[in-house]
């Protein structure tokens, strides 16, 4: 049987779109909900996340703006730099790419984002808005694994649902809004016990553990659904060779590029599931789209707006 692949790159598209439509809604009432990054020093992974978010922002017609302050930056200028877009009225959405340089407090300048700003959700405000379910702004990764299944029609209602992985970021928010979602919810981490067992119970797999095609096909119950959230860089041709032996364009891609990217499930894994997120192409543009849809909802809950329109409904 081979899985169903869920398509990320098209769910994000359509979400892109309704935020587009929601922009231009926005912009006749005179509001132009704005995003600023904040990027600290050079970091090449850092940096193409943040372009693409900033590219992304323009397409759907958010405004937006970079900040990019030297790695020697310290604590207390970062501070103040957060303050001063705390203040401003025309930025609705800040966002901190992690990670920070060492000498920065990280914890002292999430804390410092201004809730209804806070567009990553990590502020522990939002963190206890949405355990209390009360409307605020959820991470973008874990809402966007929500988001796929809605729109490919996967239950999530009453069934077995397994996180793999317990990041503030990731892992304990999915928990959450599965269990919300009423899924019955089992979360796993480096202790626990029998891990391909506890994996195997479930209807529903959330993958986010940062070890490349961890989760090989004995862990998955045949028909499952399956959500791959890691995002890994192998060089190594010996792995390529492992992780890529059923599937020879995947590694005549790798032999001529030396790179690719894999996630914490084997692709292997596409012969027993139900379904399935590819890595690339599956969580990852999600993420973005829904920095997006947050940006939009922070803009309308800080001005009183409804965000019954919004794209993400949470
Ligand atoms: P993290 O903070 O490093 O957390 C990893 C979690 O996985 C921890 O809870 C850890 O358990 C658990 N874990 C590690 N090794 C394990 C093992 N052998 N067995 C069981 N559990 C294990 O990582 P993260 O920030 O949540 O990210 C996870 C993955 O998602 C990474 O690949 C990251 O690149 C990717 N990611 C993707 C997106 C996206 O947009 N698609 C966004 C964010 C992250 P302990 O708590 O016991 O240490």
């Amino acid at each position: 049987m081979a899985a169903r692949i869920l398509d990320g790159t098209k769910v994000a598209a359509e979400i892109r779109a309704e935020i587009a439509a929601q922009a231009k809604a926005l912009a006749l009432l005179g509001l132009r909900p704005g995003l600023a990054v904040v990027l600290v020093g050079h970091n090449p992974a850092s940096e193409v996340y943040v372009r693409g978010k900033v590219k992304s922002s323009e397409e759907v017609g958010l405004y937006s703006e970079q900040h990019t302050p030297a790695v020697s930056a310290t604590t207390e200028e970062l501070l103040a730099l957060i303050a001063d877009l705390n203040r401003r009225d025309e930025i609705d959405g800040i966002l901190v790419q992690l990670p920070l340089p060492a000498h920065v407090d990280a914890k002292k300048i999430l804390l410092a984002v201004d809730p209804a700003k806070d567009v990553d959700g990590f502020h522990p405000m939002n963190v206890g808005y949405l355990s209390t379910q009360r409307p605020g702004l959820v991470p973008c990764t874990p809402a966007g694994v929500m988001e796929i299944l809605k729109r490919s029609a996967i239950p999530v209602a009453a069934q077995e649902a397994v996180v793999v992985g317990r990041s503030d970021i990731v892992g304990k928010p999915m928990a959450l809004l599965l269990m919300h979602a009423n899924a019955t919810v089992t979360i796993c981490h480096s202790k626990t016990r029998d891990l391909p067992a506890t994996v195997r119970r479930a209807d529903l797999v959330v993958a986010a553990m940062g070890r490349p095609a961890m989760i090989t096909p004995d862990y998955i119950r045949p028909g499952a659904t399956v959500i791959d959230v890691g995002i890994n860089r192998v060089t190594d041709p010996s792995q390529a060779e492992k992780f890529f032996a059923n599937f020879p364009a995947r590694l005549a891609e790798f032999r001529a590029k030396g790179t690719a990217l894999v996630g914490d499930v084997h692709p292997d894994v596409a012969g027993v599931a139900g379904a399935l997120t590819p890595v690339p192409g599956g969580v990852g543009p999600l993420t973005i789209a829904v920095l997006m849809s947050n940006t939009v909802k922070a803009a309308r809950l800080r001005r009183g707006l409804r965000t019954t329109a919004a794209a993400v409904q949470r």
